[in-house]
C-alpha cells in the first residue's frame, strides 16, 4: 500500500518538531506535520522562552539594590513598563516561530497549519476535511493546563493567559505550588505585582528534595511573596474589577487577578485516538512503551501527552529516538531515570537531578554531603541569603546519585553535573577536579566529609553528633 507519507507528525511543538526534521532530514522520509497553533508549542510560545525572558526582566530591582551595596549609589531599576517587553517578546516569538518553520521546510516537511484528527491507523483530517495516509503517525500534541474545577475557576488565568495580558495586575493569587506556580509568582513578584500564593501543602515544590522545597518556600516569602500555606480555594465570584475568593478555612480575599498553575493534562480530547483504538490512561496521556509506540503499532507518541517526564528536553530527546528508530534503523531509547530540572526563582533556583535525600534514605545506607553558605556576591551587598548544595552518595564511596543545589544559576551547575552523573562518578572522582576558585560550583568538588549518614544502620545521625 502506498502513502502520502512515511511520517505525518500531529503537533509542531518540541518533540513533534525534532521528529519531524531528523526523520525528513537525516533518514530522507517523507514528512508531513500538522500544527493547529503557532509553531513551536508551548516551550517556544507559551513557556519555556517567554517564562525565561520574564524571569530576566524581573531581576532588575534585585540587580539595582545589588549595584547599590556596591557603592552605585542612587542605583535603580525604574519602572518596569510590560507594553515594552510585550512587544519585544512579541517580536521574538515570531522570529523563533520563523525558524522552527523554516527549519522544518529546510528539512523538505510539509507544513500543514490546521489542527489534525486521526481517522484510522494511518489516515488523518486536517480541519478543512481533506485527508492524509502515512504509514507511521506520532502524536505530540503536549499537555493543556488544568483548572481546579472549583465554581467561579474560568474568572482566573492560566500561564498560557500570562504573556497575552494587556497589562500586569496590581494584585494577584497564584494558585499551586508547582514549577509554574513558584515562577510565577517570583516573576510577577519582581516585576511589581502584589502576589499572594495559595498552596495546599506546606512547602511549595513537592517531589523535590525536602531541604531544598523549605528554602525555595522561605525565599518566596524573602522576596515578599504572600504565603497562604496551606489553603484552598473553593470558589471565584467577580466582585467589581476584581475577583473575590472564598478559601476553605472560611476566609476570603480580593484580588484583581487569579492564576490557576494547578497542572497539565495531556491534550488528547478529540484527537479520535480512543474511537481507533489507541490506549490512554487516566490523564488522558497516550499509553506507550520505551519505543514510544502505542497500543495501535503504526501510532507512535512523544512529549507530554505522554505524560512520562513532563520537560522540553526529554520531549526533543523522544522525538529524536523516535525518528532514528524507525527512519534511520538506529534503534534509540530515552533514559527517563536521570533527568535534570531547574525551576527558575530568583534570586536562587532550584535545581536538581538523582534521588531526593528522602528517595535515597529510603533505598539504602547513603551519605549527604550539604554546603550551606552565603555567597560572596550577595553577601558583599548586604544580602544575607544562604545558597545550599547536596551532594548524595552511596555509602562507601560509591556513586553520587543525587545532586540538589539552591543558589544563582543552579540551572547551569545542575546542567554540568549531569555529565559525571550520567558515567556513573563516584565522590572520589568528583573530588579529583580541581576547584576553580573563586566560584559557587567550586564546593561541589571540596566537600569533604559527609555531614549526615541516612538509610542505614546509623541512619538520620548527623556526623559527628553525639
Ligand atoms: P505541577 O504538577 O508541577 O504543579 C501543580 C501544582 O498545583 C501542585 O502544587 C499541586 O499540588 C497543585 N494542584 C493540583 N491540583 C490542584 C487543585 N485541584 N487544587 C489546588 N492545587 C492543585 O504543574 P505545573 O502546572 O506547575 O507545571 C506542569 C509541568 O510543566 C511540570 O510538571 C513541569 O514538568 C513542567 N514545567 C517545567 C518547568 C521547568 O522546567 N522550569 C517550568 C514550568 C513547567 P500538589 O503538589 O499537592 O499535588
Amino acid at each position: 500500500m502506498s502513502f502520502d507519507y512515511d511520517l505525518f507528525v500531529i503537533g509542531g511543538g518540541s518533540g513533534g518538531v525534532r521528529a519531524a526534521r531528523i526523520a525528513a532530514g537525516e533518514h530522507g522520509a517523507r514528512v508531513g506535520i500538522a500544527e493547529e497553533s503557532r509553531m513551536g508549542g508551548t516551550c517556544v510560545i507559551r513557556g519555556c522562552v517567554p517564562k525565561k525572558l520574564m524571569v530576566f526582566a524581573s531581576e532588575a530591582p534585585a540587580f539595582a539594590a545589588e549595584a547599590r551595596g556596591y557603592g552605585w549609589s542612587g542605583a535603580t531599576a525604574g519602572a518596569f513598563d510590560w507594553t515594552a517587553f510585550r512587544r519585544k517578546l512579541d517580536t521574538e516569538l515570531t522570529r523563533l516561530e520563523g525558524a522552527y518553520t523554516g527549519g522544518l521546510v529546510a528539512a523538505n516537511v510539509d507544513v500543514h497549519k490546521s489542527r489534525a484528527r486521526l481517522v484510522d491507523a494511518h489516515t488523518v483530517e486536517l480541519a478543512d476535511g481533506s485527508r492524509l495516509s502515512a504509514k507511521h503517525i506520532l502524536i505530540a500534541v503536549g499537555g493543556r493546563p488544568v483548572r481546579p474545577g472549583i465554581p467561579g475557576d474560568e474568572l482566573g488565568l492560566v500561564s498560557d493567559d500570562v504573556f497575552l495580558l494587556d497589562r500586569l495586575p496590581r494584585s494577584i493569587l497564584v494558585v499551586g505550588g508547582g514549577f509554574i506556580a513558584c515562577e510565577f509568582a517570583g516573576i510577577l513578584q519582581g516585576m511589581g505585582c502584589q502576589v499572594t500564593l495559595a498552596y495546599r501543602g506546606d512547602a511549595v515544590l513537592r517531589g523535590f528534595d525536602e531541604e531544598m522545597r523549605r528554602h525555595a518556600t522561605e525565599q518566596l516569602r524573602v522576596n515578599g511573596v504572600e504565603l497562604r500555606l496551606p489553603a484552598t480555594p473553593q470558589q471565584l465570584e467577580r466582585e467589581g474589577d476584581a475577583i473575590r475568593v472564598s478559601f476553605a478555612d472560611g476566609s476570603s480575599a480580593v484580588y484583581e487577578q487569579v492564576l490557576f498553575a494547578t497542572g497539565r493534562a495531556p491534550h488528547t480530547k478529540g484527537l479520535g485516538l480512543d474511537e481507533i483504538g489507541v490506549r490512554l490512561g487516566s490523564r488522558g496521556q497516550v499509553l506507550v512503551d520505551e519505543w514510544s509506540q502505542s497500543s495501535v503499532p503504526s501510532i507512535f507518541a512523544v512529549g507530554d501527552v505522554t505524560d512520562r517526564v513532563n520537560l522540553t528536553p526529554v520531549a526533543i530527546r523522544e522525538g529524536h529516538c523516535f525518528a532514528d528508530t524507525v527512519f534511520g534503523a538506529k534503534p534509540r531509547k530515552v533514559d527517563h531515570a536521570l533527568v535534570g530540572a531547574a525551576v527558575y526563582l530568583r534570586p536562587h533556583e532550584v535545581a536538581s537531578i538523582g534521588l531526593t535525600e528522602e528517595a535515597a534514605a529510603a533505598s539504602g545506607p547513603h551519605d549527604v554531603y550539604v554546603a550551606s553558605f552565603r555567597p560572596m556576591r550577595s553577601l558583599f551587598a548586604g544580602s544575607d541569603a544562604r545558597m545550599v548544595m547536596k551532594l548524595i552518595v552511596q555509602s562507601g564511596g560509591g556513586k553520587v546519585v543525587g545532586c540538589h543545589i539552591f543558589g544563582p544559576e543552579a540551572g547551569e551547575m545542575i546542567q554540568l553535573v549531569a555529565i559525571p552523573m550520567g558515567m556513573g562518578a563516584t565522590k572520589a572522582q568528583f573530588d579529583a577536579a580541581v576547584a576553580v576558585h573563586p566560584t559557587l560550583a567550586e564546593e561541589l568538588v571540596t566537600m569533604r566529609r559527609p555531614t549526615r549518614h541516612i538509610g542505614g544502620k546509623i541512619a538520620e545521625n548527623p556526623v559527628g553528633s553525639a
